[in-house]
């Protein structure tokens, strides 16, 4: 019997059960037929980050920003090369922290950027400050268990 994960769509919410021997090939969503895993990071607001937490099974890696922050626009472009590379592995999100304050001060985030790297809705580790392509992707897979 292979095992298998429940990911969520980022396009329609749906739960999908996904054997884990698929996961490379990535696969489609039962409801809407879009792609499970995506090369870009998503954009999610409180609603759609707590459905992840709850019924999403990969790891996933939320940058905490905000339009305003310098830093933040920088890391940009490598936490979308990140995104990427690690997109069987890792799924990255990003949160507005202007947009969704109650989220941010919920997980103690007292400056942008904060990279929070979750699984089932657990905090494996968190960093705060922009990193560099390398680093996100060496930070990432240390905390993983
Ligand atoms: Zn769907």
């Amino acid at each position: 019997m292979s095992q298998s994960f429940h990911l969520v769509c980022p396009s329609c919410g749906g739960v999908n059960r996904v054997p884990i021997d698929k996961l490379q090939a990535g696969g489609k969503c039962g409801k809407c037929h879009a792609e499970l895993i995506r090369t870009e990071p998503l954009n999610l607001d409180q609603a759609g980050f707590m459905h992840f937490m709850q019924r999403d099974e990969l790891p996933m890696l939320v940058d905490f920003w905000a339009s305003w922050c310098g830093p933040c626009q920088m890391m940009a472009p490598a936490f979308a090369q990140a995104a990427r590379e690690m997109a069987s592995e890792v799924r990255l999100a990003k949160v507005d922290t202007e947009a969704n304050q109650a989220l941010a001060a919920q997980f103690g985030i007292r400056s942008i950027p904060t990279l929070i790297l979750f699984q089932g809705g657990r905090e494996l580790g968190r960093i705060s400050g922009a990193l560099d392509k390398a680093q996100l992707i060496t930070w990432t897979r240390q905390q993983l268990p």
